[in-house]
This record gives structure tokens, C-alpha cells and sequence, in this order.
């Protein structure tokens, strides 16, 4: 179905900010100020937001700000959620989207995981024709990226 980005990325990142009422960490987003409509499944890119947002709060600090961007290029849209986080050291970064891979045991044995995550947000993104990056600095941040075929004349 027809899903408009703008309205569907804020819905999704209030329900994590209800789900992380208790732990500090603050949201915000960069968006468009107009619809803009991609063709997708709903649930899939439910899970896929899901995934991404997941690992921000999970290996976010307390009072550190999630933030999500939506920006249009030609013929595809780009969606970033960006955090404040332990960030990935530069060797692992190859490796994050591989089935069961997780970068550290020890750094993230209390924190959870299966390493299944990113795999699977990586499977939903190639389905829907679209491409997923991560940039990240080690003690910083990360940034997870993935673009999604966009276009403008489409109102739904
Ligand atoms: P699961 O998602 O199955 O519960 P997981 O979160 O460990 O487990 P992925 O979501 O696939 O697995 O992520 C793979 C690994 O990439 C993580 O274990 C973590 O080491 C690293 N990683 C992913 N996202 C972030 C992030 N935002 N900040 C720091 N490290 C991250
Ligand atoms: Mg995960």
C-alpha cells in the first residue's frame, strides 16, 4: 500500500518515546514539511523502523537524543536515525548487517540480542528496492541510513 513517510516515521518514534519513558533518552525529528508517499508493506517497514530504532535505545547513554531525518533526493528518499551512543569500532562495521553477528559479547551480553536485527532490516530494505549504510564513530555515535525509491508524483 501507499504509505506517506512523513506521517509514518513521527507515529512510529512515539511509540518508542512511550515505550522509553523511564530511561532518559530524548527524541526529535528532521522532516519535510509535506506528504511523501513510497509504495511498501506497512508491517515490514514497521519492522524494519523497529529494528533500527531498537539498537539506538539500546545503545544509547541516559539523556542521549535520538534523532530521525527524512530527505528526498531524486527518485528515492532517504531515512536516517541517528544516536548518541557507544557507536561501532570501524572494523565491525563491515560485518553489522550479517545474520548473528554482534560486535562486542562482553560490551553487549547485559544488553541483549540475538545479532538478528540488522539482518533482517537489511532483507526488508533490498525488498522494497532500496539500499541501508551505517556511519558510525566509535565513542560517538551511529548513523543507519537507508534509501527507498521515491516518487514525487505519487500523492497515494
Ligand atoms: P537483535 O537485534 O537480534 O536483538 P542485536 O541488536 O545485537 O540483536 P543487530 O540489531 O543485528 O543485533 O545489530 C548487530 C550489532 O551491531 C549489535 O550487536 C551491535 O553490536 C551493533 N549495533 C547495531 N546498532 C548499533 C547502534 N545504534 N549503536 C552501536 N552499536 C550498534
Ligand atoms: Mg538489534
Amino acid at each position: 500500500s501507499f504509505i506517506d513517510l512523513t506521517k509514518f516515521v513521527p507515529q512510529i518514534m512515539e511509540r518508542f518515546e512511550m515505550l522509553t519513558k523511564n530511561e532518559s533518552i530524548h527524541f526529535q525529528h528532521k522532516l519535510p514539511n509535506k506528504e511523501m508517499y513510497i509504495y511498501g508493506d506497512r508491517d515490514k517497514l514497521t519492522q524494519l523502523m523497529d529494528n533500527i530504532l531498537s539498537n539506538a535505545v539500546k545503545y544509547s547513554p541516559q539523556g542521549g537524543t535520538i534523532t530521525c531525518s527524512i530527505k528526498e533526493e531524486k527518485e528515492r528518499v532517504i531515512v536516517s536515525i541517528k544516536d548518541e551512543g557507544v557507536g561501532i569500532p570501524k572494523e565491525n562495521i563491515p560485518h553489522i548487517f550479517d545474520r548473528f553477528y554482534r560486535v562486542d559479547k562482553a560490551r553487549s551480553r547485559n544488553l541483549g540480542g540475538t545479532g538478528l536485527g540488522l539482518a533482517i532490516a537489511k532483507e526488508i530494505v533490498l525488498a522494497h528496492g532500496g539500499s541501508v549504510w551505517v556511519s558510525s564513530d566509535w565513542g560517538k555515535g551511529t548513523v543507519i541510513s537507508f534509501a527507498l525509491p521515491y516518487d514525487e508524483a505519487v500523492k497515494e
